[in-house]
């Protein structure tokens, strides 16, 4: 199962050449792609990656226009990716044969105020789409809700399924809120401000929040006013988007994002019904979490979901046997490292965040044990060196695991979709008809960066300001 296919998709022609010559360090024939590099050597590197002399190919979002290579297993966003459409079409690339083809955004605030900056030279209106368009990309990489869905609402498909069963938020759902009275303050908070104004601006109003543009507008004196104070901006945006998906509620996109009521809504205002909601991620928490973590903050970060699940079983039984509470034998994110770092001796599991020598000598023997017969059981191929041998330091985590997806795994194909179309004029593109890949996630990207390489790295990234999203 080495040399799988794989497309690493980043921001810059820099990143493209120092990942490829991390990956080419640890073993993975790896190759930078970028409009930077003459037609040539372009063109060289395109058919070794084709004819699998090249495993890996590192490219800037240029890549891959008229590819069809049918046995690509993974596609990695190293950064956010520019649009929705971008995404889509790059992601179709993974698993054109129906086999395994697993997709996986890392998200960071960061990356998003990159982009927005490279975008500071560029005419007005190209800034405003531009600004739209990285505003879905973070609110699809924020939701909570399954990405699946969220990707063919955008496309205008209405995807019913409860449980897609191949996304994070599908393989990790999350607490289920009943909202059918916020629904409704949301709803009339829209009609008395006459449809004119855009998440943010309303969010800002049903929580109470006194800004120099409601002063402006006087809209203090509104009912709607604080209607919703009970709950925090988190909440009302995570509501606002599920409204949209479930069409309640419609974003004018010639109007800048305006909300817009539908006859969806008017019915729902009249009769409302019980409405559930899962609140977005909170992607800004995990930012500078290299410290000791707290319980449930990092689904999704293991490469191995399943033993992840197991881990995690085996946890809960030890831990009532000594009657201790779960986290104090050992932390989830500890569990996580085990399910990508797969450790089958003391020493090894030594080496997984949180897990001291004594308390693996304590605790550690039934964890190493299930890892192994897990190991043998799937034929993983165990990493034989669990020191990341970096070229550029701080990159060293992601690239571990993207050594990982080159494990075995067993991806049931699924029924393919049709192709998303761009509803809208300002969308550019149409993306060419892709084929969903069948595992999509998103990962924090900060919390991967320190997680194996913390020892290493000093903590210098300060939070970006979160990014508010409409
Ligand atoms: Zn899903």
């Amino acid at each position: 199962m080495k040399n799988k296919s794989g497309i690493i998709y980043t921001l810059n022609r820099k990143t493209t050449e120092e990942l490829a010559s991390i990956l080419e360090a640890n073993g993975i024939t790896a190759v930078a792609y970028h409009a930077g590099l003459d037609a040539k050597l372009r063109s060289k590197r395109q058919d070794d990656f084709l004819s699998e002399d090249v495993q890996v190919i590192v490219a800037t979002i240029a890549f891959g226009m008229g590819i069809d290579k049918p046995d690509i297993r993974f596609v990695i966003h190293y950064n956010i990716p520019k649009s929705i459409e971008n995404y889509y079409q790059e992601t179709g690339r993974a698993g054109r044969d129906g086999l395994e083809g697993k997709c996986v955004l890392y998200y960071s605030h960061k990356d998003v105020s990159k982009l927005e900056h490279l975008m500071r030279d560029k005419p007005l209106s190209e800034r405003e789409v531009g600004a739209q368009l990285i505003n879905e990309t973070v609110a699809y990489a924020e939701s909570g809700v399954c990405r699946r869905k969220v990707i063919l609402s955008y496309f205008g498909e209405h995807y019913l399924e409860e449980n897609c069963g191949n996304c994070d938020n599908c393989k990790h759902p999350k607490e289920k809120i009943e909202a059918k009275a916020e629904v409704v303050v949301a709803l009339k908070a829209l009609k008395e401000l006459d449809e004119k104004f855009a998440t943010d601006y309303v969010v800002n109003i049903v929580s109470g929040k006194l800004t120099p543009q409601v002063k402006m507008f006087r809209h203090e004196g509104l009912t709607c006013f604080g209607a919703g104070k009970g709950r925090d901006a988190h909440f009302w945006n995570s509501l606002v988007r599920q409204m949209i998906l479930e069409g309640l509620i419609r974003k004018d996109i010639e109007e800048y994002g305006v909300l817009k009521l539908t006859d969806k809504g008017n019915d729902f205002t009249k009769k409302p019904k019980n409405f559930t909601i899962v609140l977005n991620n909170k992607f800004e928490d995990a930012v500078g979490d290299d410290e000791e973590a707290g319980e449930g903050n990092g689904e999704g970060a293991a490469a191995d979901d399943k033993l992840f699940e197991m881990l995690k079983e085996l946890r809960q039984k030890q831990a009532k046997k000594v009657n201790l509470v779960p986290w104090v034998i050992f932390l989830e994110t500890s569990l996580q490292d085990m399910a990508t770092m797969f450790p089958t001796t003391l020493q090894e599991l030594e080496k997984c965040q949180g897990v001291s020598g004594p308390k693996a000598r304590r605790y550690g023997k039934p964890f190493i044990e299930l890892i192994a017969q897990y190991v043998e059981a799937n034929n993983i191929v165990k990493p034989d060196d669990f020191v990341m041998k970096s070229v550029v330091n701080k990159s060293g985590n992601k690239v571990y695991i993207i050594q990982q997806t080159d494990k075995k795994y067993r991806w049931k194909p699924l029924p393919r979709t049709r192709d998303g179309r761009s509803r809208n004029s300002w969308r550019k593109w149409k993306p060419s008809p892709p084929v969903e890949p069948n595992s999509i996630s998103v990962m924090r990207s900060t919390k991967c960066l320190t997680k194996l390489t913390r020892r290493k790295l000093s903590n210098t990234s300060k939070p970006a300001k979160p990014r508010p999203w409409t």
